[in-house]
């Protein structure tokens, strides 16, 4: 039987306990009178990896700064496990396009920054996680951009995230980085099951990556699908490489 290359159904694959539940009700968000997003429903379950396509300028970026709490409807509802988000969630993780290291401190000092007490053990895990062990010692500017990504994505999660929002945080990595990167994230996203928001115009890389996709249009969710290529075929089958 030949088996088609890209199979979206509209049925949900599977829950997981781990991670937040996300739920936006009548969202609408406007800049300056400009409508940018409408009256927008959307829920995520617990440990979905979910991601949101749409063109430049489409909202996506205003869609996660709600749910991180970076920004406020101007009307509707945003909530993680029930609670409004208000603010910045301490079980919420934001990564973006650049890595947002602090430049005068070490690679280990940034991926504890902000955290209290005996963090060392947990930063050195999370360098570990990310395969950048041996280089907490450096400063930021001797790293590539995508270790530099690694060392975001190790600071996101000595935080033991419920939630992880990423906002295209591997569009300006060359290829063959960003292919190391996926892989990365996906590796990480099945051991730790964390709730996923990836904001990508890379269409591609939402098939490979998520579960679910959306697609943003005109302030609204034009396209809702569940991402039925198996897991461990996104990565090796050709089709689907860079
Ligand atoms: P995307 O991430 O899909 O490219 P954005 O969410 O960044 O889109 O932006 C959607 C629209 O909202 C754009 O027209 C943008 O100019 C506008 N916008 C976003 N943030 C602000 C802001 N803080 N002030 C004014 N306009 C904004
Ligand atoms: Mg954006």
């Amino acid at each position: 039987m030949l088996e088609s290359p890209l199979i979206l159904s509209d049925e949900p694959i599977s829950t997981y306990q781990k991670g937040a539940y996300i739920r936006l009700q009548h969202v609408k968000k406007t800049f300056d009178g400009k409508q940018v997003l409408k009256r927008l429903d959307l829920q995520v379950q617990p440990g979905e990896f979910i991601a949101v396509v749409g063109r430049s300028g489409s909202g996506k970026s205003t869609l996660l700064r709600l749910v991180a709490g970076l920004e406020h409807p101007t009307s509707g509802n945003v909530s993680l496990d029930g609670e409004e988000v208000r603010g910045i969630h301490h079980e919420t993780t934001v990564m973006f396009q650049d890595a947002r290291l602090l430049p005068w401190k070490s690679v280990i000092d940034n991926v504890g920054i902000g955290l209290k007490g005996d963090w060392l053990k947990r930063a050195e895990w999370s360098l570990a996680q990310v395969d950048l062990a041996d280089r907490k010692q450096e400063w930021p500017s001797v790293l590539s951009g995508g270790q530099r990504q690694r060392v975001a994505l190790a600071r996101a999660l000595i935080r033991s995230p419920k939630l992880l929002l990423l906002d295209e945080p591997l569009s300006a990595l060359d290829a063959l980085t960003r292919l190391e990167m996926q892989q990365l994230i996906e590796k990480l996203w099945l051991e730790q099951k964390f709730t996923t928001l990836l904001v990508t115009h890379d269409v591609s890389e939402a098939v490979r990556l998520a579960d679910r996709i959306i697609l943003l249009e005109a302030g609204g969710i034009a396209m809702d699908l569940y991402n039925r290529i198996p897991r461990p075929r996104r990565h090796t089958d050709p089709q689907f490489a860079s």
